[in-house]
């Protein structure tokens, strides 16, 4: 069983330190029990992290119209039931369970802020500006700020598909983004510049070792990378082959609408 303690001598291995600042992606139910639980390990992050960010996304507020622009990557009118289920976005919206408990120990931290995107929300301690960066235009913002502000990214027991600087690094690379809608107390709001598939993600490990630093708790092996490095790689190669990173599922509407954009630029 892994208590906080093993948690600090982790991120110390990864190289994080006082002043560090890290972009967590975590999903704590490979590493089996903790002692403490969740917030042992919130708390190990919070003493080795100056600022300490996670995306606290709620596609849970997210409505499906029965009409809307073209090459969008969705088929309209498909909700069904999902619509009436569909939750108002709150600030106290809990961040979707795909998203970790440890996003939502952070979310829920006393001294963490949120930013106030209906669909794709970030919390953070120490991170005041990082969040405020962000608007409705430019859901991504925060993690552009994150990069000049030469953060870390960690993955604890997550792969890439849960790694959103690489949706960054493709709208760096000018890849289509997308049109998705929320529901809030103030009616449903039009919610540009979203992101799409990231099931095809893992396959940039590769190329980014040559800047990962890895440390293993137990059967678990952590990853860390540089913010700035891993969105320029990414970018780079998005650049060079528009195909990057897109899911090889057929019935994929985002990564088919990527692969018809790119078709149509060249
Ligand atoms: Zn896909």
């Amino acid at each position: 069983m892994f208590n906080y303690r093993d948690f600090i001598r982790v991120l110390r291995d990864l190289g994080l330190a006082q002043g560090s600042r890290i972009l967590i992606h975590a999903r704590l139910a490979s590493l089996g029990e903790v002692t403490g639980g969740t917030q042992a390990v919130l708390g190990a992050f919070l003493a080795v992290g100056e600022t300490v960010v996670a995306p606290t996304f709620t596609f849970s507020a997210m409505i499906t119209p029965d009409v809307g622009p073209s090459d969008n990557g969705m088929e309209y009118g498909s909700a069904g039931d999902r619509n009436s289920a569909a939750q108002f976005y709150r600030a106290d919206l809990p961040a979707d369970p795909e998203m970790g408990s440890l996003a939502e120990a952070l979310r829920q931290a006393p001294q963490a802020v949120r930013s106030n995107h209906p669909l794709l929300s970030f919390a953070g301690v120490g991170a005041d500006e990082v969040l405020t960066s962000q608007t409705l235009e430019d859901p991504l913002a925060p993690i552009a700020a994150l990069a000049s502000a030469d953060a870390d990214v960690v993955l604890l027991g997550a792969d890439h598909t849960a790694n959103v600087s690489l949706h960054y690094a493709e709208k760096l690379a000018g890849r289509r983004q997308f049109v998705r809608w929320a529901l809030t107390p103030a009616g449903v709001i039009e919610c540009p510049g979203i992101p799409g598939c990231a099931d095809g993600f893992p396959a940039i490990a590769g190329r980014l070792e040559g800047i990962v630093r890895r440390a293993t708790l137990g059967p678990v092996t952590i990853e860390s990378y540089p913010l700035r490095d891993l969105v320029h790689t990414a970018a780079g190669w998005i650049r060079m082959d528009p195909e990057a990173l897109l899911c090889g599922r057929q019935s994929c509407a985002r990564c088919a609408a990527v692969r018809a954009s790119a078709v149509k630029e060249s």
